[in-house]
């Protein structure tokens, strides 16, 4: 028979097709009679031993290895013997060239497309999987970002953390949970911690006080479109609050017409909505002033990039806020009283690289979305796992640097590109 498995050691014998793929008896070819390791005298054989591994795939299926092997026994001592197949891992009762080919992909592809392509359970991918997953932690190390971005994501059942390096847009790390008894010990045991110069997050407190004693030349900066968002939310409060006090048929007309206007900026309404937001001025004015005291608080950070410089965009926060009315528009109030919380975190953003949150949220969102279509019946591990080193993760987020000490060229990685991760979200590439 030809030897289609071009395995050293055994040759095929027979092969059967099911539905359950191929199956190859095979025998081993031309083994010598061992000597006892223990006494040196030669064995002899006794009787033969059939093992089952799975290999891979022929024909797109799965194939099964049934392999006999002759067993040996010292007259002597009583040791029994097998002839040892190097290709074949024991453990995983399945031919290395498989284990091999799983560990290749078990980072782009469900589990349970790998198991249906190979045979193996669905458990045995992830074992293999798992032992993949512990040594890319060893060795596996992304360039530490000196614009490092904190934010949370909704996967798997649970708040986790996700670290950004902003100057990149790569994804740094995942952290299981944002409470302080995890962000801590990763931020002490942090590889080039001083290099880190800004830290930009939400106003979770947890994050300040983890990364604070650790990372000795960061500088903390409120996110800018969580601050902004704020403004916004104040505004639909304020919506929901006018919404309430209408007669039901005017209600549905509001709420249909209005949600979405009032939380667009000008400069994006069509001009159905522009003329929408007219006829809001004339019959209700309380809410178009909520709309224009939201307005005024996004111009804060309008044009950051042009002129402004730190001191206008306090000086227009102080307008702002000396502008609100003193009994409506409670919601605004609130959020003065937050800019005031974390007023200098807040402005220290007119201090920081203006790259510091670009596209930043957006892609964010782009990135929980490809988690969670990869989070199908994953736990948080498998999704932290194909979310940093899956082949396309690291491939995008590499580049060539020269060491200008060395002069030589070394291979940087900074972590999964988001918004790459984003764009085959979208093509539907990532499953
Ligand atoms: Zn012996």
């Amino acid at each position: 028979m030809f030897d289609l498995l071009n395995l050293p050691g055994i040759k095929p014998v027979d092969l059967s097709t099911d539905s359950k793929g191929i199956t190859i008896i095979a025998e081993v070819d031309g083994a010598e009679i061992p000597k006892c390791e223990e006494c040196q005298v030669q064995m002899h054989r006794h009787g033969r031993r059939t093992g089952t591994f799975a290999d891979t795939p022929m024909q797109m299926q799965p194939v099964r290895l049934k392999i006999t092997r002759p067993r040996y026994r010292c007259g002597s001592c009583g040791k029994m013997a097998t002839p040892e197949l190097t290709f074949l891992d024991e453990r995983r009762r399945a031919t290395a060239r498989l284990v091999e080919a799983i560990r290749g992909r078990c980072l782009g592809m469900t589990f349970h497309a790998l198991a249906e392509q190979t045979g193996l359970a669905v458990n045995s991918i992830k074992n293999i999987a798992f032992d993949l997953i512990g040594e890319l932690e060893d060795t596996v190390h992304y360039e530490t970002p000196v614009i490092m971005g904190i934010d949370e994501v909704n996967l798997a059942g649970g708040y986790r953390c996700v670290i950004t390096n902003l100057a990149t847009n790569n994804i740094f790390e995942m952290l299981e949970h944002r409470t302080q008894d995890h962000l801590k010990p990763f931020f002490k045991n942090l590889r080039d911690r001083e290099r880190v110069e800004w830290v930009c997050t939400d106003m979770w407190r947890p994050f300040k006080c983890s990364f604070g004693p650790y990372l000795p030349n960061a500088k903390l900066v409120i996110d800018k479109f969580h601050v902004v968002k704020m403004a916004s939310e104040a505004l639909e409060s304020e919506r929901k609050r006018y919404q309430a006090e209408l007669d039901k048929e005017e209600r549905v007309r509001v709420k249909k017409s209005i949600r979405w206007l009032t939380l667009k900026r000008p400069s994006s309404l069509s001009p159905a909505e522009q003329e929408a937001l007219t006829v809001i001025r004339s019959q209700l004015p309380s809410l178009a002033e909520a709309y224009d005291i939201k307005e005024a608080f996004y111009q804060i950070y309008d044009a950051e990039d042009k002129d402004k410089d730190k001191d206008e965009a306090i000086q227009l926060f102080a307008q702002w806020e000396a502008s609100l009315p003193k009994k409506d528009f409670p919601e605004f109030r609130k959020l003065a009283k937050t800019v005031h919380n974390h007023y200098d975190d807040i402005f220290a953003y007119w201090d920081s690289p203006s790259q510091i949150t670009n596209a930043y949220t957006e892609s964010l969102n782009g990135v929980i979305k490809m988690a969670n279509r990869l989070g199908r019946g994953y736990s948080y591990e498998i999704i932290r796992a194909k979310t940093l080193y899956a082949k396309y993760a690291r491939t995008v987020g590499s580049g060539i640097l020269v060491n200008p000490t060395t002069k030589v060229s070394e291979t940087v990685e900074y972590g999964p590109h988001i918004p790459t991760l984003v764009d085959l979200a979208d093509d539907g590439e990532l499953d």
